[in-house]
Formats: C-alpha cells, structure tokens, sequence
C-alpha cells in the first residue's frame, strides 16, 4: 500500500547559466539521463521548460519517486524546488513516456506562457492540477499533432 503508484509534481527555477541554445543543450543532457535512470525503475512523467522554469511530473512507486527526487533537488542545474503534489494516483497519465518534453513548439511556450503570465510563476498561486493537465495536454499534442 506504501509503495503504490504516486504523482509528484514540482517546479523550479533555471540555474543554468548561458545562451538560449546552451540552456537547451543542458536540457537535452538532463533528458538523456533522465530517461535512462527512470525507465529502470519504472519511473514515467514530463519535463516542462518555459521562461527559465522547469516544471516536472514524476509517477511511479512512492519508493521509486522518492530516491528519484531526492537525487533531482540536490541538482545544481536548478533551484528554488517547489514541491506542489506528492500524492497517490490511480492511473499513470505518462505511461508511454520516460521523460517526456513539453517546449519544443512555440505554440507550447505560449501555452504555457498563459500560465505564467497568469501567475508570474508565484509558488503560492501554482496550482499542480493546473500543471499536470497542461503538461498532459501538451504530450498528448506532441504525440499526435494531427488529432488536435
Ligand atoms: P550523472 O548524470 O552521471 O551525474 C553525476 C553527478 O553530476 C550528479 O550529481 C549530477 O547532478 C551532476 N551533474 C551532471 N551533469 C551536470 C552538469 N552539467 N552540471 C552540474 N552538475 C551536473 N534525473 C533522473 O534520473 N530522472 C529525472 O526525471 C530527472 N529530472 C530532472 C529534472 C531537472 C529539472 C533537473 C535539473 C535534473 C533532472 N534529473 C533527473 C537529473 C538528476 O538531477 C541527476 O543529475 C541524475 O539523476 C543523476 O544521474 P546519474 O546518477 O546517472 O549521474
């Protein structure tokens, strides 16, 4: 009962320093690992990266989030780490993804940009639903263009 499935969701400023593009790269390396690590413990979820913000979901087993997260927080790469949902869920929404990216397309930065402008990412106005549908929504898009 301990150990069942569980959703984190969390946000976090940038602290990679440099151009747009090296931010990218830094991005694309965190993904690479990321992907790596979680598919071995059956970790699935969504890196959201809009105006020097990450936002992230993280389901799996709570044992499996927690080792995951606690290497993540100590990350230099970003900080200011706001954890807004650590919760039991009942179904996996990433299940086909061991990290997925949401801010490849522009239109997911305006997207996202709603959010922000709406909260100028204020950690008391965030709300983890509003991130995690968002972040869904998004995937899904990414996925299947034509369908949307
Ligand atoms: P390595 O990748 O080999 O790293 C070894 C050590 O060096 C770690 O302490 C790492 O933090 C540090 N490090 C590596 N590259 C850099 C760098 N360029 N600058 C500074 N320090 C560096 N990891 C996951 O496993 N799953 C995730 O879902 C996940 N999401 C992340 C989301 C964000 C926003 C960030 C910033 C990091 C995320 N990470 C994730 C990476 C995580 O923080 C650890 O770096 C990683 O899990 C360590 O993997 P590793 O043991 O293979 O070590």
């Amino acid at each position: 009962m301990a150990d069942d499935l569980h959703r984190l969701v969390y946000y976090s400023r940038n602290m990679m320093p440099g151009s747009e593009d090296e931010v990218l790269a830094g991005i694309e390396q965190i993904l690479a690992t990321s992907r790596v690590n979680n598919e071995k413990v059956g970790v699935t979820g969504a890196l959201l990266f809009n105006s020097g913000c990450f936002a992230q979901v993280l389901e799996g087993t709570r044992s499996a989030i927690s080792e995951t997260f606690e290497r993540i927080q100590c990350d230099p790469r970003h900080g200011d780490v706001l954890v807004l949902e650590f919760a039991p869920a009942a179904k996996r929404s990433f299940s086909t993804w061991s990290m997925g990216f949401v801010g490849h397309a522009q239109r997911d930065q305006s997207m996202f940009g709603s959010i922000s402008e709406r909260t100028g990412f204020d950690p008391q106005q965030l709300d983890a639903e509003q991130i995690f549908a968002t972040m869904h929504r998004l995937m899904l898009e990414e996925e299947s263009p034509a369908l949307v």
